[in-house]
């Protein structure tokens, strides 16, 4: 059924596993994972869900699967430790700021995301980083665990890998992806981002990407759009990819596909070897994925089958 404004009032979610340099193998397991993660999404709208509570639930049951990093399964920092860093928005009502709830550098939590959405409904303040991210946790009711609990062996493995080869001076290819992000439009019309990540492979202690940070990592903003884009995050950050996209829609002569590939074509501008990926729901609930980086698993639905895939566009 078409409103008043044309747009058609169904639901939209769109999830992405990471942008990176996936084995075909690992891709599929980890697009076959995004499957999941849409469905949980599509049922919590159909029971009456909102926005926020898909965008939640479809990142949390990504954080559970040890394949991604997020949540269980994260990559190792330098010092053998998972730092995890996430963000859920708000697009808001309309005519309405949107609104976030983040978070950086947790030990002890499993599904960061839930931290988000506490922060987002429940706080004055915005953005919470380590200790002080983990005790506000605690206080308010999140199951802690060992950051012990968050390292799965094959993620040792790749730590012990990496340590190697940095000793021997060996450049080593471009990591799998595994952050993972969704973007949804509920059938009121609301827009929800959420992205969460464990951050590069091999991170300093203490480093941050752009996953956590409102207009980097996700991005939504009434009636235009949500996104939540994955990859370099150095470069993410610098160029406030979601945003951009997001943004872009108020006056885009292009679709949401178009928009996608225009604000990664406008980052690769600056920063040509950038490995980045970015999905987008626009405010009528069309979709948009593009990538730089070898393969972004990804999987979307408005209403009818899920569809997914691994590869798009490979460059705008
Ligand atoms: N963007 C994430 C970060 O820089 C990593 C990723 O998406 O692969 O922490």
């Amino acid at each position: 059924m078409a409103s008043r404004t044309g747009q058609v009032n169904r639901p939209a979610v769109i999830v992405h596993g990471g942008a990176g340099g996936w084995e075909d193998a690992a891709a599929q397991e980890a697009t076959a994972g995004c499957v999941r993660a849409v469905a949980a999404a599509a049922e919590l709208l159909q029971a009456g869900g909102t926005a926020l509570d898909a965008a939640e639930a479809a990142c949390c049951v990504l954080e559970d699967e040890p394949l991604y990093d997020a949540g269980i399964g994260s990559y190792l920092n330098a010092a053998g430790e998972v730092e995890l860093d996430a963000i859920l928005v708000d697009g808001g009502a309309a005519g309405s700021l949107p609104d976030f709830g983040a978070v950086a550098g947790l030990r002890h939590l499993q599904n960061p995301i839930r931290l988000a959405r506490k922060i987002l409904e429940q706080r004055s303040e915005r953005f919470f980083i380590g200790n002080g991210a983990d005790a506000l946790a605690a206080q308010l009711g999140l199951p802690q665990i060992e950051n012990e609990a968050l390292i799965t062996a094959a993620r040792r493995k790749l730590h012990a890998a990496q340590r190697e080869a940095e000793k021997n001076e060996v450049q080593q290819g471009p990591a799998p992806g595994g952050t993972v992000g969704v973007a949804v439009r509920d059938p009121s019309g609301r827009l929800a981002a959420a992205t969460s990540t464990g951050g590069s492979l091999h991170k300093p202690p203490g480093r941050v990407g752009d996953s956590p940070l409102f207009g980097a990592g996700a991005y939504a903003r009434a009636g235009l759009g949500a996104a939540s884009a994955t990859g370099d995050g150095e470069s993410i950050m610098r160029a406030l990819l979601t945003q951009d996209a997001v943004e872009r829609l108020a006056t885009a002569s292009q679709d949401a596909q178009g928009t996608c590939a225009a604000a990664i074509h406008q980052l690769l501008h600056s920063i040509p070897d950038a490995g980045v990926g970015l999905i987008l729901v626009d405010g009528a609930g069309r979709f948009g994925a593009a990538h730089s980086s070898d393969a972004m698993p990804h999987a979307w639905w408005n209403g009818g089958e899920i569809h997914s895939r691994f590869h798009c566009s490979k460059r705008p």
